[in-house]
């Protein structure tokens, strides 16, 4: 395993490396949901570079970037049981925002106006600075997101096509915990109690989605609202279906016919996020 600490050294290795190259994008603190886009990377390239780095300009809460979880070196051991020859680009915020740590601004289609954009001022575009000079910097032919997050998958998709970008932008499928928790590197700031609580944002979107076609979507959101008044450890934040890649509200005298549901609820001070397919 190679890691690179700045884009220049990796941009000059990546020059001998083999194409295909697939990359992911990550945070840190891994979990299995980041190891499955991994291993999907490995599978379907010759060579796979995956970064972390927590990007300021992605945190309107700078308490939420301050207690961000890290564990960088148990991070290494777990790519590198996936494959040895996978590369690790660990940056310096500087390596990518020289002095002056702001984002750009994009045009976002307004897909950033909604949900997530809307309660985290400013994060799309931060995701979108860093994501583009990824992508600018290090030319995937690949880059995998998973569908955890995504708002955020659609909004690369947008910008890598806007932008024309070279790279093909791969959605990958949520991994759960048993319980059927969506995987988190957050979920690991809960308590235990909190931990047991969690699960009710699937258990939310899954009682929608068996009503969905039955009942017009006004109903669905009075029962999520009732659902969750009932639960004294979470709080909502929004509960949402749109249309399947529109990020569109859907009617809401209608049944749902096609769509996605996604959810945000706060447990104490923490902040999950899911969403499902609901067709
Ligand atoms: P993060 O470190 O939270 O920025 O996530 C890095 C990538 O992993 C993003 O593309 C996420 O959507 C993806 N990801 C995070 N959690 C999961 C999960 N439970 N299942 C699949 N992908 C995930």
């Amino acid at each position: 395993m190679k890691v690179f600490k700045t884009s220049q050294s990796l941009v000059e290795y990546l020059s001998i490396e083999t194409r295909p190259l697939g990359m992911v994008p990550t945070m840190g603190a891994l979990h299995l949901g980041h190891l499955s886009l991994i291993e999907r990377a490995v599978e379907e390239n010759q060579s796979v570079l995956t970064s972390i780095f927590v990007d300021p300009t992605q945190f309107n809460d700078k308490n939420d970037l301050v207690n961000y979880p890290t564990s960088i070196d148990e991070d290494l051991l777990q790519i590198e049981k996936i494959s040895k020859k996978i590369l690790v680009y660990i940056p310096e915020v500087d390596d990518i925002y020289g002095n002056i740590v702001e984002s750009k601004s994009f045009d976002l289609a307004g897909l950033d106006q909604v949900m997530e954009g809307e309660k985290r001022s400013g994060h799309f575009q931060g995701v979108a600075t860093v994501v583009t000079h990824f992508l600018k910097t290090f030319t995937p032919d690949r880059a995998y997101f998973g569908e955890k997050d995504f708002q955020q998958l659609l909004i690369i998709d947008h910008i890598n096509r806007s932008l024309k970008l070279k790279t093909k932008i791969i959605g990958c499928p949520i991994v759960r915990e048993k319980d059927g928790l969506a995987m988190s590197s957050r979920n690991r700031m809960l308590t235990p109690d909190q931990r047991n609580q969690a699960s009710k944002l699937f258990e939310a979107l899954q009682m929608v989605k068996s009503n969905a076609k039955k009942v017009p979507y006004r109903s669905l959101k009075t029962s999520v609202n009732a659902f969750f008044e009932k639960q004294d450890e979470i709080t909502l934040d929004y509960f949402m279906i749109t249309g399947p890649n529109t990020l569109k509200e859907i009617h809401l005298e209608q049944p749902v016919d096609q769509g996605r549901g996604f959810i945000a609820a706060y447990l104490g001070k923490i902040r999950l996020i899911d969403n499902l397919d609901m067709s």
